[in-house]
């Protein structure tokens, strides 16, 4: 049995997106293979999915956009990349609920609510959480970590193109070595940009421990590392 009951998966919009789409059928499939491997253990899954893949608050401010307007189109973004993975779930006969940190309606999906967000995964669905802390200027990382504690999760599971934290990056410098485990305060010191800083100080104070992996070159990883195989790396107090 899994040493977790319920965990948070942080996936960027990127890693849904390939070369001919902006939102994969082939990876969103291995997204749901994945969230099977989780549900098959008895673990419980909430998902916080970004819009990078789509559109950046910061991105679009550097051409010219009004900050707030960037970011609020980058956290509808992140709408449409949960509606994909709910539609993919539903598809594979696996229930999903979707929760947007500000109000929609018309159907497209719930608001936040973290008592029923804890009913719904208490019943084997998948929450997947969009909009990211629903306020401008903020990231879908500490989206993820604000869900995460909104639904007492035990871990946050953050999901890169590199299996873990390295003491610099592992693709322009060989000699990189990846950390098992490493504090927030080493992680905000080193400054190694894994999440930005007030998700780190939301973890921090609420002793939320954060694990680093990559999910897509293997998709058995998440599921190991839920069963004790020490892959990624873990940021902890
Ligand atoms: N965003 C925001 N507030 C939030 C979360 C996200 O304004 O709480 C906006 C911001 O513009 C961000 C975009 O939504 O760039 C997409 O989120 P993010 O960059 O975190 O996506 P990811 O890199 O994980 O794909």
């Amino acid at each position: 049995m899994s040493k977790y009951k319920r965990i948070l998966l942080k996936l960027s919009g990127e890693a849904l997106a390939s070369s001919e789409n902006t939102i994969d059928p082939v990876t969103l499939n291995k997204v749901v293979n994945i969230i099977k491997s989780v549900l098959n253990q008895n673990v419980e899954i909430a998902i916080v999915v970004g819009g990078g893949n789509i559109f950046r608050g910061a991105a679009l401010a550097q051409v010219g956009m009004n900050r707030i307007t960037g970011d609020h189109m980058g956290m509808l973004a992140t709408v449409m990349n949960a509606l994909a993975i709910a539609d993919a779930c539903q598809k594979n006969e696996v229930d999903t609920l979707v929760m947007s940190g500000f109000p929609i309606g018309g159907g497209v999906c719930d608001s936040i609510n973290h008592v029923r967000a804890k009913q719904a995964l208490n019943k084997g669905k998948v929450v997947i959480f969009c909009a990211g802390t629903g306020s401008p200027c903020f990231t879908t990382d500490t989206g993820a970590a604000l869900r995460a504690i909104e639904i007492d999760a035990d871990a946050v599971f953050k999901a890169t193109k590199v299996d873990g934290v390295y003491t610099s990056d592992p693709v322009k410098n060989p000699d990189a070595k990846r950390y098992d485990s490493l504090s927030f305060d080493e992680a905000i010191e080193r400054n190694l940009k894994i999440m930005d800083v007030s998700a780190f100080a939301l973890c921090r104070e609420h002793d939320l421990e954060i694990c680093v992996f990559s999910m897509l070159k293997n998709t058995n990883t998440l599921s190991d590392i839920l069963k004790g195989k020490p892959l990624g790396t873990i940021v902890r107090k």
